[in-house]
């Protein structure tokens, strides 16, 4: 939905004009602004973000204990190493990131506050027309583009999703999501409620649970996650030999790439002794007395959501120290002093902490056209995870999910920087994701297959986003393994891109 307030602003007395426009500030985009200075000198480019700063989820997030749930080894990009923990704070990202800016000059590149209202195609023109708002000063901006970068991420940054559970107006507590975490929340001495086990539970709870009364954590159903040591031995010994930290960034991304393979593939092939370790590394520090199977042992096959590392088992931690505890049951209703579940148990809260996901949003909640238009993202296929039939100029950077996103980022990135090449050399203004003849009849399916990966927002959400093929340059597989080496020999006159 675009921001109504772009309506009634006036028109923008200007209209800038960039070869390239990248949307959002966040890993993907300051990434693509990278690859286009390194890849397509010479290209002018300008990254639109409506925040005020770079990061994207990593700004947005500050709830206590903030972390990544990969190792930054993968989730950091290809060419700059990350020479701490695996796994970082917020903080830590953010720093990253901004050395990354620093470091290519990109900072004049980046307008902030840039909120994108609406994208327009016109096909007389070969131009993207993007107005966007000034959330400092509300004034209207205007740009035009050959090409535009999405890297807005998937999902609302403003809010997010809460479902609706009867009675919630009567509780009087507080009821905060950890997306849009209070400053002001003080949790000390307080009994909290956490709804969800997802990532977030498990990093948040850890972290406020010594300080609080009790946390508890109340899960419909258990997730897996995996621990062990916030370290990688093979970097501290490569580091302790004085080896160029370029080197290490690169051995270690393979060494860590190498057996996520194995064990994703394990996690087909065999997934009941894959469970079964998962569930041992849980019972290593909950002991044999602990309900694992009730509250630790997930109904899906491992790899079916993302599996979250648990850095020295602190969430097992703070549950052996009786500061947290875990309830697997359903909500029946809010009351005025907690939750009624539906066994008839009762949890007494003081604050109720809603870890229960995202607002997926297809392309940035921006109002495409093409041609006067309305584009409706979900009647299209895409061309490879990145592009659409029918959608001129434009790709979009949806990184991996069960693999550190980062990863399909830079391979995107080599994906467009190599297009914007082709077009040149061709001397084409325009180039659309069409399906040929032989594609009429392909099947569609959706955007990601649901027996393959299916955490509740994308469930929530999958009709809003476009279909998949069954053919390589129709089907957005996940895999990086496949797609390392697809990507980057994609034939790009093959019929499937039509340019003009
Ligand atoms: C709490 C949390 C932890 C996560 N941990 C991991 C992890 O450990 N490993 C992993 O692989 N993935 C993780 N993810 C997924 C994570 O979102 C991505 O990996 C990655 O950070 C996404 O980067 P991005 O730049 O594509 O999108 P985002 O980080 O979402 O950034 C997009 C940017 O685009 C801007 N934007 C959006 N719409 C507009 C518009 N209309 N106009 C202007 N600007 C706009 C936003 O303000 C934002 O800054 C995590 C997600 C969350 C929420």
């Amino acid at each position: 939905m675009a921001d109504t307030a772009a309506l009634n602003q006036p028109a923008p007395q200007t209209t800038e004009h960039f070869d390239v426009v990248i949307v959002g500030a966040g890993l993907s985009g300051v990434g693509g602004a990278y690859h286009l200075t390194r890849q397509c000198q010479g290209t002018s480019f300008v990254v639109l973000e409506s925040q005020a700063s770079f990061g994207g989820t990593w700004l947005t997030h500050r709830y206590p204990g903030i972390r990544s749930d990969s190792d930054l080894y993968t989730f950091g990009y290809r060419f700059k190493p990350w020479t701490g923990a695996p796994i970082a704070t917020a903080a830590e990202i953010l720093r990253y990131v901004g050395e990354v800016i620093d470091e290519n000059e990109l900072g004049p590149h980046i307008r902030y506050r840039h909120k994108i209202a609406a994208a327009r195609w016109s096909t007389k023109e070969n131009l993207w027309t993007i107005d966007a708002i000034r959330t400092d000063t509300g004034e209207a901006v205007s740009f035009t583009t050959n090409f535009l970068w999405m890297c807005q991420g998937y999902y609302r940054h403003a809010q997010g999703y809460t479902p609706e559970w009867d009675g919630m107006e009567t509780f009087k507590g507080r009821i905060v999501h950890p997306q849009t975490w209070p400053e002001d929340l003080d949790y000390a001495g307080k009994r909290v409620v956490v709804i969800g086990s997802g990532a977030t539970a498990a990093t948040l709870i850890p972290a406020i649970a010594a300080d609080c009364a009790h946390v508890t954590m109340l899960q419909r159903s258990p997730t897996f996650f995996r621990t062990g040591r916030n370290a990688i031995a093979i970097a501290d010994e490569l580091r302790a030999l004085g080896i160029d930290e370029t080197w290490i960034h690169e051995i270690v991304r393979r060494k860590i790439l190498y057996e996520q393979d194995v064990f994703t593939r394990r996690s087909f092939t065999e997934p009941e002794v894959v469970k079964q370790e998962l569930l041992d590394g849980v019972r290593a520090y909950l002991g044999p007395d602990y309900d694992v199977a009730t509250h630790f042992t997930p109904r899906y096959r491992p790899w079916r959501q993302r599996i979250a590392f648990i850095p020295d088992g602190d969430l097992f931690q703070a549950v052996r120290a009786g500061k947290a505890s875990v309830v697997t049951d359903e909500i029946d209703r809010f009351t005025r002093t907690g939750i009624c579940l539906k066994s008839g148990q009762f949890l007494d809260a003081d604050i109720i902490i809603t870890a229960t996901g995202f607002n997926l949003n297809v392309l940035g909640d921006i109002d495409f056209t093409i041609d006067g238009k309305p584009l409706d993202f979900s009647g299209t296929v895409t061309y490879r995870g990145a592009m659409f039939t029918g959608v001129p100029n434009l790709a979009w950077v949806f990184g991996y999910l069960r693999s550190s996103w980062t990863l399909r980022a830079d391979l995107v990135g080599d994906f467009v920087c190599r297009l914007l090449d082709h077009m040149r050399a061709k001397g084409a203004k325009k180039v659309t994701p069409t399906l040929r003849p032989e594609d009429k009849d392909m099947p569609l399916l959706p955007w990601i297959a649901s027996e393959n990966f299916n955490p509740g927002y994308l469930t929530r959400s999958m009709h809003l986003l476009p279909k998949q093929g069954d053919k390589p340059e129709w089907q957005h597989t996940q895999d990086y393994w496949s797609e390392k080496d697809q990507l980057p020999a994609a034939n790009l006159d093959d019929g499937a891109l039509v340019y003009e």
